[in-house]
């Protein structure tokens, strides 16, 4: 697969381009400093009186109503929520697109799930990239980026393309890599990466471990460090040099645990049951079901997040967290929350 860097660019942003971002949150925050501080003309789209508008009017912008933003802006750059995206859409952002002008997204998920079509004669692309805002503006002002993944679902001016990459460049993407993709697979691959291992698998994994060994008699606390607090060292290592970094530090009595017990833990069953969640994300059964429950006020999303919070786990972490002061000056504590 090719990886895109600077050399691919066959144009580049400047102040003759204006792209509106619309939001000011974990990724508008971040794609609006550093297409600035890459010299583009950059005005922010943000509903009046909101959080978002106080806070960049405290850093120095003039951010505009979003109808307003939008018009004369060559890229539009949609950055809310996902779930508040085809409303702010349809009233805000449709009527005011420039014909030629290329729509942008962060996330395929309302394009290709059918919530949002440009009108005709407009280009839509998506420049995600895999990091949380936060990292996105530090590893920019550190001179380095984070990778990105690319694609173009309409070229409809025949430098969809081009623009998308140049985007991508602006934001710092092309120091660390984009790689092309289609909004299928972006938006597919997003939903089972965050479902099935990022965030609900490994979640329940920590919380099944820690059920175990404190139903078993073990220390609450003892349980808490063996199967949370110590996650962040494997998962660095992984993340610096895959599998076999994670050998390389680890004893050779848990090595032979990890081949011996580890696929007893995740099996068949459990990969068989990725799969049936794999295929509720590409017919679009998990997003209508999402779509539906925000439409009647997400009460089961709420249960659900009351449940998770109450677990025990919580109440043994949050003391035990209180005696690591060291925690609060981590690299997470800076990153705004990541919903990626
Ligand atoms: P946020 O939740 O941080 O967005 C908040 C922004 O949206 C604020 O400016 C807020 O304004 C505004 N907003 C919220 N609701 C409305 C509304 N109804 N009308 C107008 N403005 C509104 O979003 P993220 O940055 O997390 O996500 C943006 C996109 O990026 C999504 O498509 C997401 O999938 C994608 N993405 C996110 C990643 C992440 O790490 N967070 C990673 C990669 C992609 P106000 O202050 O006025 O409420
Ligand atoms: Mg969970
Ligand atoms: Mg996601």
């Amino acid at each position: 697969m090719h990886v895109f860097t600077e050399r691919d660019l066959t144009t580049t942003l400047d102040s003759s381009t204006r792209v509106c971002v619309v939001g000011y949150g974990s990724q508008g925050r971040a794609h609006a400093l550093n297409l600035r501080d890459s010299g583009v003309d950059v005005v922010l789209g943000l509903r009046p009186g909101g959080a978002s508008a106080r806070q960049a009017s405290a850093e120095g912008w003039s951010p505009r109503p979003i109808a307003e933003a939008v018009q004369g802006a060559s890229i539009v750059m949609i950055l809310l929520p996902d779930t508040a995206q085809p409303a702010v859409f349809r009233e805000a952002i449709a009527p005011h697109l420039e014909p030629g002008a290329l729509l942008m997204f962060a996330h395929g998920f309302n394009v290709h799930y059918g919530q949002i079509d440009a009108p005709a004669g407009v280009d839509v692309a998506l420049v995600a990239p895999k990091s949380p805002g936060a990292m996105v503006r530090r590893e920019y002002t550190r001179g380095c980026g984070v990778p990105c993944l690319m694609a173009v679902h309409r070229d409809a001016t025949g430098s969809a393309r081009a623009r998308t990459l140049a985007y991508a460049h602006a934001i710092g993407g092309t120091r660390a890599g984009v790689l092309e993709t289609s909004f299928a697979e972006e938006t597919e691959t997003d939903l089972f990466g965050e479902q099935a291992v990022l965030c609900g698998g490994v979640t329940e994994l920590v919380t099944k471990g820690f059920e175990t060994l404190v139903e078993a008699g073990y220390q609450p606390e003892i349980a808490y460090f063996e199967c949370l607090h110590e996650l962040k060292l494997i998962v660095d290592l992984m993340h610096e040099g895959g599998l076999a970094k994670v050998h390389q530090f680890v004893s050779e009595t848990a090595i032979y645990g990890d081949l011996s017990r580890g696929p007893r833990i995740v099996d068949a069953g459990a990969k068989a049951r990725m799969k049936e969640v794999l295929e509720e994300v590409q017919t679009g059964a998990f997003a209508r079901e999402w779509l539906v429950e925000n439409q009647v006020g997400k009460p089961s999303y709420r249960r659900m997040l009351a449940r998770d919070l109450e677990h025990p786990i919580e109440a043994v972490g949050r003391s035990l967290r209180a005696r690591m002061t060291w925690l609060e000056e981590g690299p997470g504590d800076a990153d705004q929350e990541d919903r990626s």
